[in-house]
């Protein structure tokens, strides 16, 4: 179990052989669990290409992908990077089963090079996301498929119809505080990388919110408590710890997401950027007080323990 098999397996050049040798054992610290680092990257190509969403369509990613998630097909198309996992499912007309058949997994960076420090802030952070997901990421039950990456939960509904399955999106849920929290990850692996302070361009709304739930409360270990949720996908401790304000929080971060996004995005005009800033003012002054409430609560009652 070394990064050299991984380098091997994939035959990566120089440039992303270098940059996987540095953070390899950095993710490792961080998830306490080689294993699972390892196989996510040896399971999964990295591919430096010109446009995201031309990369996911040649490797046949977009083929039977719906266009009603967090993530819209739009969004690709101007993406610095994406991890993307296929799966193909199969229904077994005796057992009445639907079963997985395969998980094509991908991590597209829009790059021709992993020299500039911005491009290797978009593979770290993908690669966050692809480590957070690689564990049970798809389970199915009864004529559901609960998929799961970090904190995201997404539920499909599944249909079949000769022999071919659909599966179609019943509810989507975490993306917000998972973007958060995984942007204070990419964050942690770059100034390590770069022996100093560093700054993502991505999702800065999410991190100050994910942030501010680890630090403001007191309330102990919960980037870890997070971590392992994300790694594991099994919230049991984060329910002990947080209750039902957890489920708060998700809903909560899941509002503010799409106008992060927008906030982020080239084309937005100026006028609509201060909007979208009023906007999120508005949101957080009208939500957040009684889940900051509740947080404090949990911080305080941690402390007199
Ligand atoms: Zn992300």
């Amino acid at each position: 179990m070394s990064v050299e098999d991984i380098i091997q397996t994939h035959g990566y050049n120089e440039d992303i052989a270098n940059y996987l040798r540095k953070v390899y054992p950095l993710y490792v610290e961080e998830f306490k669990n080689e294993v699972i680092v390892y196989n996510a990257l040896m399971k999964t190509p990295i591919v430096l290409c010109d446009n995201v969403y031309e990369c996911l369509k040649e490797h046949g990613h977009l083929d039977d992908r719906e266009d009603n998630e967090m993530v819209p097909l739009e969004t690709l198309k101007v993406s610095s990077g994406v991890y993307d996992c296929s799966v193909k499912l199969s229904y077994n007309e005796l057992s009445k089963e639907y079963t997985i058949v395969n998980e094509d997994r991908i991590v597209a960076i829009n790059a021709y090079s992993l020299k500039l420090d911005s491009k290797k802030s978009t593979t770290s952070h993908e690669l966050g996301h692809l480590i957070k997901a690689l564990f049970n990421e798809h389970i199915i039950k009864g004529d559901t498929l609960i998929e799961r990456s970090g904190l995201i939960t997404r539920i499909y509904q599944l249909s079949h119809e000769n022999g071919k399955v659909k599966k179609t999106l019943w509810s989507e849920t975490g993306v917000g505080l998972e973007e958060g929290l995984n942007t204070v990850l990419e964050e942690r692996i770059m100034s390590r990388l770069l022996e100093k302070g560093f700054e993502s361009l991505g999702y800065q709304t999410m991190k100050g919110l994910a942030l501010k739930v680890m630090n403001a409360y007191n309330i102990p270990d919960l980037w870890e408590i997070f971590k392992e949720a994300e790694l594991y996908h099994d919230n049991s401790r984060i329910d002990s710890v947080l209750g039902n304000v957890f489920y708060e929080l998700i809903e909560f971060a899941d509002k503010l997401y799409p106008l992060n996004v927008e906030l982020l995005n080239m084309n937005t005009s100026s006028e609509r950027q201060d909007e979208v800033k009023k906007e999120m003012i508005e949101l957080i002054n009208a939500e957040y007080a009684p889940i900051s409430e509740k947080l404090k609560s949990i911080g305080q009652g941690s402390i007199e323990m």
